[in-house]
């Protein structure tokens, strides 16, 4: 681990394939290693650039995940060629999956009250032999009765979901007092719910996921607005290079 970095505007990607990354994942629930998971898209690139704070945060996870195509695309384009995507949506099914087998215990924070509750029903139904020890919505107003809760039923995974950089800052501070892997999946509960749907597969196979989640939701046109000044930064230091 660590080895075999790409370096993306100051965001340090691992470069391994998904199988590799399961493997490890597996090995740290076998021994129960404390594993922090960040899934940088180009928008969390820049953010981290702009805040050297939420950088170290970042670049001091265990494993840093190549999110979004524009990764792959920037590491092309700076002749650092990754192996390719690796989706914190696609982690957080591998981690249920693997939780579901093991018998693991899982605890699920972040997204509405509505969609976490949608959440938790999923996995009761679906995934049957998962030990879902306990779910709370993203939006209270203080960390400490979480905390003590997540402390207490000590999971094996922790799926956090109350947006970036929210859900970064939150596991960094916390994931000392309970060895757990940890991720910040984003939008992931609101997809995994059946709140909202992700792209077919062929509109994820060409890249194009970004638009379709545009055409689904233009409000976040603000946020895609990263997308060319990422892709302008990367053109800038191929030229440096
Ligand atoms: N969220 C939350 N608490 C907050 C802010 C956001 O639980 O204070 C949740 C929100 O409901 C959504 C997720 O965090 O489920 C963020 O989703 P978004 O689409 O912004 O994430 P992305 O996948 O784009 O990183």
């Amino acid at each position: 681990m660590r080895k075999n970095r790409i370096d993306i505007l100051g965001t340090k990607f691992d470069n391994f394939t998904e199988k590799q990354f399961h493997k490890y994942l597996i090995d740290d629930l076998d021994v129960k290693n404390n594993r922090f998971i960040v899934t940088p898209n180009p928008e969390i690139v820049l953010s981290a650039r702009e805040n050297p704070k939420f950088s170290n945060i970042v670049n001091d996870a265990d494993y840093v995940i190549p999110d979004g195509i524009g990764i792959i695309k920037g590491a092309n384009s700076l002749g650092t060629p990754m192996h390719g995507r690796i989706t914190g949506f696609d982690t957080l099914m591998f981690l249920i999956k693997t939780a579901n087998k093991r018998g693991s215990k899982v605890y699920l924070l972040g997204s509405k009250p509505e969609v976490i509750e949608a959440s938790a029903k999923r996995i009761k139904t679906e995934f049957k032999n998962v030990d879902l020890v306990g779910y709370h919505d993203g939006y209270f107003k203080d960390d400490q009765n979480i905390v003590v809760d997540i402390v207490d039923k000590k999971p094996d995974i922790v799926l956090v979901a109350l947006g970036s950089p929210k859900q970064e800052y939150f596991i960094n501070k916390y994931k000392e007092l309970n060895p757990a892997i940890w991720i910040g999946v984003g939008g992931s509960f609101d997809v995994f719910s059946g709140t909202k749907k992700r792209a077919p597969k062929f509109i994820q196979k060409i890249g194009m996921e970004w638009f379709y989640r545009l055409a689904k939701e233009p409000s976040r046109i603000g946020r895609m607005m990263a997308i060319p000044k990422y892709m302008h930064l990367i053109k800038k230091e191929r030229k440096n290079k």
